[in-house]
């Protein structure tokens, strides 16, 4: 079988997706990585140790843009993008402050994430994002502190205060991004309505996603 280089872009729906890091302060129970091997639909998200920087990312992008416009901008790969938060924030600004044309201004900006980056960098991290990310989907799960344990299965260090952390994420987010979604994968023995519910009170839009692991492994 031909070995594939490990990609750093790649395209999804209507959006181009950005495999920043393979680095996850958690190892969700539903996460494909695993069982995928490293594959995301035919491209390779293992990226090996080179993470690549803010402009290789820029570069590939305004290639992508030139073959075909997309969208919206992705960050979401096999690792959490808010764990090179600046990486993240300086590919946003370079499209935000007109420096990475063909890419217009207005492209959206979408972070898919675990929330728990105030978490990981001991600080509130959504002011530093105002202005640079459009919108977050923060996969949430549950409105049960003992059900994110498990489904999340956070490293030690965010254990204890992580379910907390990302409720706080996703409130800030809803206060100052113009978008915000709590997701939930479609697993049984989650109670959806309360689910919801905590969505809501945070200021979030609620937002189910399929199970991947219910498609066939590549
Ligand atoms: S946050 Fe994403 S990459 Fe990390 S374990 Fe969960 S699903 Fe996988």
């Amino acid at each position: 079988m031909e070995i594939q280089k490990p990609t750093v872009v790649y395209r999804y729906k209507n959006g181009l997706y950005v495999n920043l890091t393979n680095s996850c302060p958690t190892a969700c129970s539903f996460c494909v990585k695993r069982t995928w091997k490293m594959d995301y639909r035919g491209s390779n998200l293992n990226l090996e140790g080179a993470e690549p920087s803010p402009a290789e990312v820029i570069a590939l992008a305004k290639e992508q843009w030139a073959a075909l416009p997309f969208e919206e901008l992705v960050f979401c790969g096999y690792g959490e993008p808010t764990m090179r938060l600046e990486a993240m924030l300086t590919c946003a600004r370079l499209i935000k402050n007109g420096r990475a044309d063909p890419l217009p201004r207005a492209l959206k900006i979408r972070l898919n994430t675990n929330g728990l980056a105030n978490a990981v960098w001991g600080r509130n991290v959504v002011p530093e994002m105002k202005g640079l990310i459009d919108s977050v989907h923060v996969s949430l799960n549950t409105a049960d502190p003992a059900q994110w344990l498990e489904l999340m299965r956070p490293m030690e260090p965010w254990a204890a205060t992580g379910f907390e952390k990302v409720k706080e994420f996703i409130r800030e987010s809803s206060m100052l991004l113009p978008e915000a979604f709590a997701t939930a994968v479609e697993a049984e023995g989650i109670d959806l309505e309360k689910f919801k519910a905590l969505a809501g009170q945070l200021g979030a839009e609620p937002r189910l996603r399929p199970r991947l692991e219910a498609e066939k492994a590549p």
